[in-house]
């Protein structure tokens, strides 16, 4: 038996290395709040931390997308009781470089997310700084709530395409990220919404969520038939949510004139794509980046009810399940997958 003053969690130590482990339990600071994770969404990035392929501390607790109930607050903290629901916002910033005193924390050259570089959500207790947790509405699923974070990360995304409601978007990539890219492009008053994924399940979920059209990109004739949908003129906005020099290749032959492409999904660092500038000039191409959520969390928070995510079709693993998690994740039995480190029921399924 462990002693009473450890919690377990899931470390990875190193690519493939991931354990369950006793850690200390920590009581939080006067600024701080300490959190029992109900619900932790099992995300890309998870799986290339264990990998080996995303620089991360060794050994670090994983776990960025978390839903948490508050268990003990600090002497100062007021805006936070024992009892309430909140989601982290995972990052820490160092304040003090140049992108953090111009108002881009997210740029930070010191930024740190919980789950990469701090210890992360996949554990029964964390202590996190009381500002970047966030209450949600009583009665959200936990799981829910979990998705507040990829759903911060797609705001900024919509952010930075900045899209002028009632004209078409192409969207490559439905897995979570790109579901919710496709429910956030409906509020949006985008249409019609066109997306392209080689798997089955994943066309499913995108028409599910709200696409008008779902196509294979194996398909010879997918690109002809999502053209058509926008009367031959090519998508004034692409938004790719898989991460691969391929797909950026492709949206640029599916722009339109003056169309705008975001670049969402995390591609390999060493991956290259062709661009040919003078059709970049010639047609007014526009490509924007977008990383992590600056000050979308709180938006994200007031958008949740609205944007039907339980659409989702979730799938529960206790802690020590953790690589049988990261395989569901990739082989996609499931639309998303989260860890419930208080059991299923807690998690809110
Ligand atoms: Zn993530
Ligand atoms: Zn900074």
């Amino acid at each position: 038996m462990p002693p009473v003053d450890t919690v377990p969690a899931v470390r990875c130590h190193g690519p493939g290395d991931v354990r369950v482990e006793h850690l200390p339990v920590r009581r939080p600071g006067p600024a701080e709040v300490a959190l029992a994770p109900l619900a932790v969404g099992v995300c890309g990035t998870d799986g290339h931390i264990v990998g080996g392929s995303f620089p991360a501390a060794r050994p670090v607790v994983l776990g960025h997308e978390i839903c948490a109930r508050v268990v003990e607050t600090g002497a100062d903290v007021d805006a936070l009781a024992p009892g309430d629901l909140v989601t982290v916002e995972p990052h820490d910033y160092c304040t003090a470089c140049a992108y953090c005193r111009l108002g881009q924390e997210h740029l930070c050259d010191g930024k740190r997310g919980y789950g990469v570089r701090l210890d992360g959500g996949m554990t029964e207790r964390m202590v996190v700084p009381a500002r970047i947790a966030y209450r949600l509405p009583p009665g959200t699923p936990p799981w829910i709530g979990a998705l507040t974070e990829p759903l911060a990360c797609c705001l900024h995304g919509m952010d930075q395409l900045a899209p002028r409601s009632g004209l078409p978007v192409l969207i490559y990539g439905a897995g979570p990220a790109g579901a919710m890219m496709v429910a956030l492009s409906r509020t949006r008053g985008l249409g019609p919404i066109v997306v392209l994924d080689p798997r089955p399940d994943r066309r499913e979920l995108a028409l599910r969520m709200g696409a008008d059209a779902a196509f294979d990109p194996g398909d010879e004739a997918s690109g002809p038939a999502a053209r058509a949908l926008t009367d031959g003129l090519g998508f004034p906005h692409v938004i790719d949510a898989v991460g691969s020099a391929r797909v950026l290749e492709s949206a640029l032959t599916m722009a339109s004139r003056g169309g705008r492409i975001l670049v969402f999904g995390v591609a390999r660092p060493e991956d290259e794509a062709r661009v040919r500038p003078n059709e970049v000039f010639a047609r007014e191409l526009t490509i924007v980046g977008a990383v992590i959520n600056p000050y979308t969390h709180h938006r994200a928070v007031g958008m949740l009810p609205a944007l039907g995510l339980d659409r989702l079709r979730p799938a529960f693993f206790p802690l020590d399940k953790v690589p049988d998690a990261l395989d569901a994740q990739h082989v996609g039995q499931t639309d998303k997958v989260f860890i419930a480190p208080h059991g299923v029921a807690a998690a809110g399924r």
